[in-house]
């Protein structure tokens, strides 16, 4: 079976201001916790990998099916 690739981290697009490398750093993506609306999620520098911030993304519940599609 071919499935796209999943992986619990990636590059995301924005920088961060790193306290370590004191400047704006781009941040690694890091699957912290899984909420039941939504992931968190832990933003590490992509070169001292320290951990420069939290982000939660919010996901709607899936038990909701768009009606009238099959
Ligand atoms: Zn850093």
């Amino acid at each position: 079976m071919n499935q796209p690739q999943k992986t619990f981290e990636s590059f995301e697009a924005a920088a961060l201001y790193c306290p370590q490398c004191r400047s704006a750093m781009p941040v690694r993506k890091k699957l912290l916790l899984l909420l039941p609306n939504g992931e968190l999620y832990d933003l590490l520098c992509s070169r001292c990998f320290s951990s420069i911030g939290i982000k939660k993304e919010e996901k709607p519940p899936p038990h909701i099916i768009p009606p009238g599609q099959q």
